[in-house]
């Protein structure tokens, strides 16, 4: 997909006109002499995507929702947001299975049929999957990543605009990472399926959970992940400059 290294920020309910001011200064260090390694992907509110998209139009970073419905275009679903109208208002890419979106009830065939919707309007998809603390304490994670994959993907074709984003709940917001040796297992176990079972040469997966400034000095050194998805971290422009910097310098 890219040969950059992707921090992808994830705003989750967070985030007003104010937040959207504190940018400026990462859109500046994206255009810096310093910054030849990192994409930048700001996934905010629906309500902010608009203006962001605009404050970043002279600039390579792109702009993502953090979900959608499962209807293409239109339809009688209050509340929702179709992937035709997150395209319409400038965002390139849309969050698809998040846990916290999950949790809510969104299943994994939810989550297929969004997927080939997203990709069938031309976002590229941010696919999230990961096990809970339950199913890792029983020694399920490898068996719920795979059909997590499975359901999710099925029918899918344009395999190659999927960004997987391995994310385990329990990691989510909580200050818990999985320490290097193992995660960097899990990531040679997801490139080695997906490549396998989908053809897919070169899949993009990053990691995401409770990433920052401090941590990431450990998770950099982690080859096989091409990237990261920041949550809390990422509203403050300041320490999300900071993680990007120790990670491509
Ligand atoms: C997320 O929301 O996907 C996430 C990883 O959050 P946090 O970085 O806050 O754990």
């Amino acid at each position: 997909m890219t040969n950059k290294i992707l921090f992808i920020a994830n705003w989750k309910m967070f985030g007003t006109k104010k937040t959207v001011k504190t940018i400026n200064n990462v859109i500046k260090f994206s255009k810096s002499k310093h910054n030849k390694k990192a994409k930048i992907i700001y996934c905010p509110p629906y309500t902010l995507i608009d203006s962001i998209v605009k404050k970043t139009k002279n600039s390579e970073i792109d702009v993502g929702a953090q979900n959608c419905h499962f209807e293409k275009n239109t339809g009688p679903f209050t509340g929702s947001i179709s992937a035709d109208m997150i395209k319409e208002s400038g965002a390139k890419l849309v969050i698809i299975g998040h846990s916290e979106v999950r949790m809510q009830g969104e299943t994994n065939l939810i989550i297929n049929k969004k997927i080939i919707n997203a990709l069938h309007t031309k976002l590229k998809v941010i696919f999230c999957f990961g096990e809970t603390l339950k199913e890792k304490k029983s020694n399920k994670t490898k068996l719920v990543l795979k059909k997590q994959l499975i359901l999710g993907l099925k029918y899918v074709k344009n395999l190659n605009n999927i960004i997987f984003a391995y994310e385990p709940v329990w990691s989510i917001g909580t200050g818990k990472v999985l320490d290097n040796k193992n995660l960097r297992t899990q990531f040679l176990y997801l490139k080695k399926f997906l490549k396998t079972k989908y053809k897919i040469k070169k899949p993009t997966i990053v990691y995401g959970g409770s990433v920052n400034d401090k941590n990431i000095l450990n998770l950099k050194k982690i080859n096989e992940i091409d990237g990261f998805l920041i949550g809390g971290a990422s509203t403050n422009s300041k320490k999300f400059i900071d993680i990007i910097k120790k990670t491509i310098n």
